[in-house]
């Protein structure tokens, strides 16, 4: 199987890199974290995507410092950012949803819970509502 050489290959594509780190900043490519929100743009790598929103989108882009990753604008980046919170995640299963009404819609069909029960778990915040 081995050649004695010691190659890490994407499991996603065809490529093959030396290094571990070499072949995990090249994975972010599949899990969207390179890909420009506004055009769609690939980069290579994260870096490069920084400098495409600021170069042809003239974007200062949101970059969450907890995982990495790059929002165009600071709502989204805001709105990501209750992932690490632990606003997403599902208090019965562990699962962690990338949205709020990701988590709703997984307690719904997965677990079955009603309209009562899900406002106890997921309570929605009533900003300036008086
Ligand atoms: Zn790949
Ligand atoms: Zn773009
Ligand atoms: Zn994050
Ligand atoms: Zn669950």
């Amino acid at each position: 199987m081995t050649n004695g050489r010691a190659l890490f290959s994407c499991d996603n594509c065809e490529k093959t890199y030396s290094s571990y780190v070499s072949l995990h900043m090249h994975q972010k490519v599949h899990t969207g974290l390179t890909t420009c929100a506004l055009c769609g743009k690939t980069s290579s790598r994260v870096s490069d995507l920084r400098r495409h929103l600021h170069y042809v989108h003239r974007l200062e882009p949101c970059t969450c410092s907890i995982c990495g990753r790059t929002y165009s604008s600071r709502s989204s980046l805001l709105h990501h950012r209750k992932v690490h919170q632990g606003a997403t995640r599902c208090s019965l299963c562990g699962l962690v949803a990338s949205k709020v009404a990701g988590l709703r819609t997984h307690l719904r069909r997965i677990h079955n819970l009603s309209a009562e029960e899900m406002m106890r778990l997921v309570p929605t915040r009533r900003r300036y509502h008086y």
